[in-house]
């Protein structure tokens, strides 16, 4: 369970994030919606840890963890995976050298590394592109080269920031089916921000809605679309 407790974040004269308590169970697919400004960035970076706030405390089960620094910190990170809208490969390496990547860092041994890229390879749908340079691969596949990668060290909480805002409505819900097959496979938890209900409307089983850096709903994804309160609710599933 990761816990928010009145977390805020101001850049300058910006309050990005105000006073946000949030509670997200272990184990289920939640996602944060908003416009565009709203602040979601800005959360899942503080939840992820690649940002302190300003004040507030976040919590993983009964550990605090945003006063965590240096190799503590890096310990923590290290149960996390995280995609992006824009993959953030390695144009460099094919798509096995990038799942790979983590993998050496965690210095394991090659012949492991090998193994393990072929069994993330199979898992995420793509066995035969381990050899094949990024630019022959599509968006999708690309997601599916980043999920691979994040998922490579064993992650306990995978951290999704707009990962199908780029792809097509088709692949868009292939790659979302993909991760709600991992999220129950692997039983982890998975924590996504994106602009798009349908995205929320797919696969999370609870959402929270921020506008204006504040959360002005949160519930089970079933009864937000059944009676939606707020405005900013209201809006974003009419259109
Ligand atoms: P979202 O992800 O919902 O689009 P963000 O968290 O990116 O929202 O941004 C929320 C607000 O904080 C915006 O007004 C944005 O301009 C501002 N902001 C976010 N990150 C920074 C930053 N690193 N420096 C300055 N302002 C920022």
């Amino acid at each position: 369970m990761i816990v928010l407790k009145g977390v805020s974040k101001s850049y300058s004269s910006v309050t990005a994030v105000k006073n946000v308590y949030l509670t997200i169970p272990s184990g289920c697919i939640f996602g944060i919606i908003g416009r565009s400004g709203a602040g979601k960035s800005t959360l899942l970076r503080m939840t992820s840890l690649l940002e302190t706030p300003d004040s507030g405390e976040v919590y993983y089960g009964d550990e605090r963890v945003d006063t965590l620094r240096g190799m503590a910190l890096l310990e923590r990170r290290r149960k996390m995976g995280m995609i992006f809208q824009n993959f953030n490969l390695l144009g460099s390496r094919n798509a096995a050298g990038n799942i790979a990547y983590p993998l050496e860092i965690a210095g394991l041994q090659r012949k492991q590394i090998d193994r393990r890229v072929e069994e993330l390879l199979e898992l995420v749908g793509i066995g035969d592109k381990g050899g094949s340079r990024l630019r022959e691969l599509s968006g999708g596949q690309k997601q599916r080269v980043a999920i691979a990668r994040a998922l490579a060290v064993n992650p306990e909480v995978l951290f999704c920031d707009e990962a199908t805002s780029s792809l097509d409505p088709q692949t868009t819900r292939s790659i979302l089916a993909l991760i709600r097959e991992l999220q129950q496979t692997l039983k982890i938890t998975v924590v996504l921000i994106t602009h798009q209900m349908e995205v929320i409307r797919q696969i999370c089983h609870e959402v929270a809605v921020l506008d204006e850096g504040r959360i002005v709903e949160e519930g089970s994804v079933d009864a937000i679309f059944e009676a939606p309160q707020a405005a900013a609710t209201r809006e974003m599933i009419r259109v």
